[in-house]
């Protein structure tokens, strides 16, 4: 039992056996959410239930919930290739009480469920409580026998979950699982807790307060929200440290290898999982509905897209290789997710001119970002107006542009970027004789502004290259 698909159906099958409802993942574009970039929690789709707005003929849910972390709050896009525990697309897996049971019941069935049934070795595991949570503390004391220093209290929000400003808050308590000595880094709460040789695999959150304008009160009838993340689960059970060594993961990798025709070893390595991290992103943001453009969602799928096309032409590819990868992830993942399967031909097709569109101006832009830092060397800053240039002439996010200089420790200036951007746009308007009409222009301006100029010209590139 240890493949993703095995885990993620014991997960779900442990909680349906213990009285809860399985509910299909929701997809990566909340519904009736606005506030919110991506499905980023597997309590997201349930936040109408836990307020009370809204009635389900549950009280008890569990879900392996789609999400993408890559923009608004938490954003994880700058990890990936880096950590060995964060994706931009991973899979929550969850458990939920609405009103039913509680604190006590929720620490028992995760503790058993890792224990008993996935069988991990205590002595491996640590957890944290919220510092003032004695609650919390006791049942796990009593629950795992674990000396005090394996339960630590966290002072810090890490520990305390709300959901905004107002409404329902409260205490949480993680579990981590400790890879070994061998890994740098430290338990939670000490000064070296960035490493990963301990790593948080699951979250418990236990909503019992509603934060009011002015004050705090107890919910009447508290709720439980939990999230395990499935990747960092499976390397566990399967005896990798790295999220990247999982089975998944390697059927993604192997394929990119196959198809750049270089191994996933040394500098390569890092490409190759950005390469498969942000594949996973862009087929299901697609499959959900979201199309590369220049503002919003499409922005920050666009910006996942172009990042792995750089990532495979640092690899050496030239011409499209991306698409190419989507019969892997369909086999890998089209049982869990038959939205894949319907969706197959648009993300194809959608990846493919995306690949096609950039593929162009790449290898210019890249050259010049050549010259332009060729003599910085580390702790140097490229300067705002090649960065822009690079953003508005070959359609180089900034992110992008920052990844590209990472390695070498050179830095944009940001300030600089933005300066050059709001000079560009001023200029635009300056430039507008106008047509006399208030309401058009600025509709013009806000069109054009959305659009941008890279889009006008690869747009033109393309048509003179017949692919439109
Ligand atoms: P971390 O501190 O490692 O970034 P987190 O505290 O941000 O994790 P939570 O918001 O508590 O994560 O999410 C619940 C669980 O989801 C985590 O315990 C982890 O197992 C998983 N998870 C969170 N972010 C990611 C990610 N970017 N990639 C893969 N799994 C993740
Ligand atoms: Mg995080
Ligand atoms: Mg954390
Ligand atoms: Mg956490």
């Amino acid at each position: 039992m240890s493949g993703v698909n095995e885990i993620r159906s014991a997960f779900l099958d442990y909680f349906a056996k213990n009285g809860h409802d399985v509910v299909p993942s929701s997809p990566l574009v909340p519904r009736n959410d606005p506030t919110l970039m991506f499905t980023n929690a597997g309590m997201v789709p349930f936040k109408n239930v836990f307020t009370g707005l809204e009635k389900r003929d549950y009280v008890r849910a569990t879900s392996s919930q789609k999400c993408v972390r890559a923009g608004g709050k938490h954003n994880d896009l700058d990890n990936v290739g880096y950590t060995a525990r964060h994706h931009t697309f991973f899979e929550m897996l969850g458990n939920f009480s609405f009103g039913d049971y509680f604190k006590e019941h929720a620490i028992e069935l995760a503790w058993n469920l890792i224990t008993k049934e996935y069988g991990l070795p205590a002595e491996k595991l640590l957890v944290t409580v919220y510092s003032e949570d004695d609650e919390a503390f006791k049942i796990w004391k009593k629950l795992t026998g674990f000396a005090d220093e394996k339960i630590i209290r966290i002072p810090t929000s890490d520990n305390f979950w709300a959901m905004g400003d107002t409404g329902p808050c409260g205490p949480c308590s993680e579990i981590f699982y400790d890879h070994g000595e061998h890994i740098w880094g430290g338990p939670p709460g000490s000064p070296d807790e960035d490493g990963d040789r301990f790593i948080e695999i699951w979250n418990l959150v236990f909503m019992q307060y509603e934060q009011l304008a002015d004050e705090r009160v107890n919910l009447p009838r508290p709720s439980i929200d939990t999230g395990m993340g499935l990747e960092r689960f499976a390397a566990i059970m399967q005896g990798v440290h790295n999220n990247y060594e999982i089975d998944l993961f390697k059927a993604l990798i192997a394929n990119s290898e196959h198809l750049t025709g270089v191994e996933a070893q040394g500098k390569a390595q890092a490409s190759h999982r950005v390469i498969a991290d942000h594949f996973r992103s862009m087929a299901f943001l697609i499959a959900d509905g979201v199309l590369p453009s220049n503002e919003g969602r499409g922005y920050v799928l666009r910006r996942i897209m172009r990042r792995a096309m750089r990532h495979a032409n640092l690899l050496g590819a030239n011409e499209p290789i991306i698409y190419k990868m989507l019969p892997t992830l369909v086999r890998e993942m089209g049982q869990a997710f038959p939205e894949l399967h319907r969706a197959e031909k648009l993300i194809e097709e959608t990846v493919q001119l995306e690949e096609k569109r950039f593929i162009k101006t790449l290898e210019r832009g890249l050259g010049l970002l050549d010259d332009a830092t060729g003599s910085l060397g580390a702790g140097d800053q490229l300067d705002g107006e090649t960065a822009f240039k690079l953003y508005d002439t070959y359609g180089f996010p900034l992110d992008l542009t920052q990844d590209a200089l990472r390695n070498r420790e050179i830095a944009v200036d940001t300030e600089g970027f933005n300066t050059a951007m709001e000079r560009q746009r001023a200029e635009a308007r300056a430039a507008w004789s106008g047509s006399g009409d208030a309401a058009t222009d600025t509709i013009w301006f806000s069109i054009k502004e959305k659009a941008g100029a890279t889009e006008f010209l690869g747009y033109e590139t393309e048509k003179a290259e017949g692919i439109v």
